[in-house]
């Protein structure tokens, strides 16, 4: 109870204040301990998209499992997805568990991609368009759309998941109570002002600067943080534990 107290006072109630740390700071120092990560891990666009589906709510060796066994019966596939039966479907997906919810939602997300004409079409999109699009589809919220958007069609996105909003309001950058939306325009405004970069610059910074906050966030931050651990310590507020 007293921590978590101490985490509500930590928890400021404004966003982009003067913070001796800014957040491009926290990139490059995650980056030079933990250095390049290279995701998202798939071979096409289809496959990045199937695994931000699949990676709700389990460990990414799970899904890597799962879409092994949709490769295995060569059913990586938007068509053959569709016109696959729920238990066949769920069988493949089962290492990633949650595999009925997740074989209706994937379904789902096949059907729609379909409709629209594929990658093919859909990477001409507008941003805005396409992130409405992908949030249309019934079990794709927002962090899997911006999954999507951020890396497999190389927009200038960033993710917002749990371990972004658990570092950065122990950090005291952020009011961990923040909607989602409010969070993504705070880290793609405030890093597109911090660095001037262009769109291009922009997407390779977002897609390495998520996948550092999921190293911390899984290794580091946790919920029990391992402060001793971490190279952000100096620069926290958060009542450091060892
Ligand atoms: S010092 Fe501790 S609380 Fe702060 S970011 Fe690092 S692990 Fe999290």
């Amino acid at each position: 109870m007293a921590a978590k107290n101490r985490e509500k006072k930590r928890q400021k109630k404004t966003i982009g204040r003067d913070a001796s740390l800014s957040l491009l700071q926290a990139y490059n120092i995650l980056f030079a301990r933990f250095g390049p990560q290279h995701w998202w891990p798939g071979d096409t666009p289809f496959e990045i998209m199937v695994g931000a589906v699949l990676t709700q709510n389990t460990a990414w060796t799970n899904v890597e499992k799962a879409i092994a066994n949709l490769q295995g019966a060569r059913a990586l596939d938007a068509a053959v997805i569709v016109s696959a039966s729920h238990e066949q479907l769920a069988g493949w997906l089962t290492p990633s568990g949650y595999f009925n919810i997740k074989a209706k939602r994937l379904k789902n997300f096949c059907a729609w991609y379909l409709e629209q004409g594929g990658c093919e079409a859909l990477r001409y999109w507008p941003t805005a368009r396409l992130r409405a699009g992908l949030l249309s589809v019934n079990g794709v919220g927002r962090e899997t759309a911006d999954d999507m958007l951020l890396y497999a069609f190389h927009r200038p996105v960033f993710v917002i998941d749990a371990y972004t909003r658990r570092i950065f309001s122990r950090l005291g950058l952020v009011d961990h109570d923040l909607s989602y939306e409010a969070l993504r325009r705070y880290f793609e405004e405030t890093l597109r002002a911090g660095t001037g970069a262009g769109r291009r610059r922009l997407v390779r910074l977002f897609n390495e600067y998520h996948a550092l906050i999921v190293v911390l966030g899984k290794d580091v931050c946790r919920k029990r943080p391992r402060c001793g651990a971490c190279p952000l310590a100096a620069q926290c507020s958060y009542p450091l534990e060892s």
